[in-house]
């Protein structure tokens, strides 16, 4: 049985494209190093095949021509253990997943050898807060003794003109997402609420969680809160998107990272815009 393996030439600019760190971007393991030789270099880095070299092999497409199979853009760099591991589990290392691996790789190396990556950003996970505006509306609760009433036989007649004051329920619907802006998986995400103003009522997240890289989870975020006015100012506020009083609302995400090491984002709300910090 033949195999189409990468020539010298490949397996060395795969390597090289990736600054020699294993492509899984849960691993970016260097894959050289020194060896105990003073005239000798240790690698543990392969040119994985992405469909394989011959077949039966993992992942193998008999639609590709031999050049094909050979080919760079069929080639991944990848430390032996990662290149084990996606061999043994076809189901979860699909073609698409492997191909975006070596993607984001190289654009990875690309931003580190221009500056705009250190190495120490590529491990840490970071997580940021977006806040969906699903719904508004306001309840009417009664009127307001504010209005001019009279009582006629022991009732309180309201003197009721185009602009009553109510007293008004408003109430916003959220979707409140957590996304994992970053290459490393999240673990044990924990949401505290820490301003003056918090939200009426919200999603709890799994005890268990964890949120992989460029994923997301989706809480149902709900704020009420109470008015007393004509409905002209009841419709200004409920209508705003981000309700003013999340001015006093100031969230802290914590979460850890492959090395149970804890990172924190502090999520605040100001004019109308919502601002996440990595602490
Ligand atoms: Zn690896």
């Amino acid at each position: 049985m033949s195999r189409d393996d990468f020539t010298k030439s490949t397996i060395d600019i795969l390597a090289k494209r990736v600054g020699y760190l294993c492509s899984n971007p849960n691993c970016k393991k260097p894959t050289i190093g020194a060896h105990e030789q003073k005239d000798k270099s240790t690698s543990i880095g392969i040119a994985a095949h992405i469909t394989a070299a011959s077949p039966g092999g993992p992942r193998y497409d008999d639609t590709l021509t031999i050049e094909q199979r050979k080919n760079i853009d069929n080639g991944i760099w990848l430390c032996s253990n990662c290149a084990t591991l996606i061999d043994k589990d076809k189901e979860k290392y699909k073609i698409d997943l492997i191909k975006d691996w070596k993607i984001k790789a190289e654009i990875d190396s690309k931003l580190r050898l221009i500056g705009e990556l250190k190495n120490q950003d590529t491990n840490n996970p970071y997580l940021e807060v977006d806040l969906i505006y699903k719904s508004g509306m306001r309840l009417n609760n009664g009127y307001s003794f504010k209005n001019p009433s009279t009582i006629e036989n022991g009732i309180r007649i309201f003197d009721v003109n185009h602009f009553p004051i109510i007293h008004w329920r408003l109430i916003w619907k959220f979707n409140l997402t957590i996304h994992n802006n970053s290459l490393s998986p999240a673990y044990n995400v924990q949401i505290e609420e820490l301003g003056d103003i918090k939200f009426s009522q919200m999603d709890n997240l799994p005890k268990i969680n964890n949120i992989p890289q460029f994923e997301k989870i989706d809480l149902r975020a709900n704020y009420e809160t109470q008015l007393e006015s004509d409905y002209r100012e009841a419709d200004r506020i409920y209508k705003t998107k981000i309700p003013e009083d999340f001015e006093k609302l100031q969230l802290k995400l914590s979460y850890q990272d492959n090395n149970r090491e804890t990172h924190f984002t502090i999520v605040e709300f100001k004019n109308d815009d919502i601002q996440n910090y990595k602490q």
